[in-house]
């Protein structure tokens, strides 16, 4: 039997919630597939800090290393919003994409048929949609030096932050863009402000290049970034990978979000590069939406989000593609089938909670 490792990080709020209904996929799968994942739990954001005065421990950091996945659910609240900066929640986030080197973020964006009518665009724009928007993660604007505040003496400030993209952080993004293309409508547009910004330039030159040395049965488009985000709106089923960096890619994946109706849909993985002997690579898989103290602890929350971050882990943490595949039909079924949590809950449909909603797919699973 194959040994699977997942570290478990439940979080904040909704996160533990979330994420019981994901450890009985797994201890379902592990029943009667032999799928052979072994769990192990850890605390990360306000309840690490409660419990060890940080927002990850330097064991369950260490357990995370080791994993062959971290599933995460979400961090924070308003219980922590005084605690010093460097041991606030997201600090324990941060962390793990920094020691993980995950680099790559990926955030599909899929509108199921039956929520459709929820998404703020007209039906025939999003009925179907399925794209990846990929985001570099660990360089450009938000990390780049200097990146300071000065007073320039004159009851004036400047500040100032630096956008700056090395060759080998374009290489390798660009490279999992084309990758991922392959296992889905091997097409990637890649995004960048060539017109105006020098790394513009240059992440349009190493895309290119990459493309031609070595993915040229992938089709590749380019896009100014703005136009990018006007017809991500007007008419999104014509990407299929979108590629950019970390300043673009944080707002149009939140654009990308909003034309599939709800926070609680919406899964998100962060992968880094692949080890060079196993051919691994760290990852990281989590839902878009955060910890939802308004109704954490009542039982209603969605826990879609979380359970497609898992069947993310299976697609590209594990190769088990056909589970993947299956564990997606069957949320898309339950949601036919007119169950709803209370966030897409609409008229005519039946209201029910995260374990009924858990439960749901996790029967609907078995049955496919
Ligand atoms: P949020 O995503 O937690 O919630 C926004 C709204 O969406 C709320 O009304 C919430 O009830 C609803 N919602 C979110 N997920 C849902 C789900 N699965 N089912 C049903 N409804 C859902 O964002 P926020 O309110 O801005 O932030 C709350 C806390 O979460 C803050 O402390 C913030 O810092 C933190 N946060 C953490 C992460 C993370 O862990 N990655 C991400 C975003 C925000």
């Amino acid at each position: 039997m194959a040994s699977r490792k997942l570290l478990l990080l439940p979080g904040d709020g909704i996160g533990p919630e979330a994420m019981t209904e994901v450890k009985k996929l797994i201890a379902a799968m592990n029943a009667d597939l032999g799928a052979g994942f072994e769990t192990e739990e850890g605390l990360v954001g306000g309840s690490a800090y409660d419990a060890h005065g940080k927002a990850i421990s330097e064991e369950d950091m260490a357990k995370a290393m080791a994993a062959d996945a971290v599933l995460f659910g979400a961090v924070g609240g308003p219980k922590w919003d005084g605690v010093p900066y460097d041991v606030r929640p997201e600090a324990g986030l941060l962390r793990l994409r920094k020691d993980l080197e995950l680099f790559a973020n990926l955030r599909p964006a899929i509108c199921y048929p039956a929520l459709a009518a929820s998404s703020s665009l007209k039906p025939d724009v999003v009925e179907g949609l399925d794209i990846l928007i990929l985001r570099e993660l660990t360089g450009g604007v938000y990390f780049g030096e200097p990146k300071e505040i000065t007073d320039l003496g004159n009851g004036q400030k400047r500040a100032v932050d630096t956008q700056v993209y090395d060759t080998f952080e374009i290489e390798r993004i660009a490279s999992v863009a084309f990758e991922l293309a392959r296992t889905r409508g091997n097409k990637v547009c890649s995004m960048e402000k060539h017109n105006v910004m020098k790394s513009g330039v240059l992440w349009k030159e190493v895309v290119t290049e990459t493309h031609k040395a070595k993915y040229q049965d992938v089709e590749l488009t380019h896009m100014l970034a703005d136009a990018g985000g006007m017809q991500l709106v007007r008419w999104p089923k014509q990407f299929d990978v979108i590629l950019t960096d970390n300043l673009f890619g944080d707002m149009l994946s939140d654009v990308a979000a909003m034309l599939t109706g709800s926070l609680g849909m919406l899964p998100s993985a962060s992968l880094g590069a692949p080890d060079p002997v196993s051919g691994k690579r760290k990852a990281l898989y989590e839902p878009v939406h955060g910890s939802a103290p308004d109704i954490a602890g009542q039982g209603i929350a969605n826990p879609i989000a979380m359970i497609a971050s898992f069947a993310m882990c299976l697609r590209y943490s594990f190769n088990m593609i056909e589970e993947a595949d299956r564990l997606e039909k069957a949320i898309a079924e339950v949601l036919n089938d007119g169950l709803r949590t209370p966030d897409i809950m609409s008229e005519g449909m039946t209201k029910i909670g995260t374990a009924q909603m858990g439960d749901a797919i996790i029967a609907k699973f078995r049955a496919l």
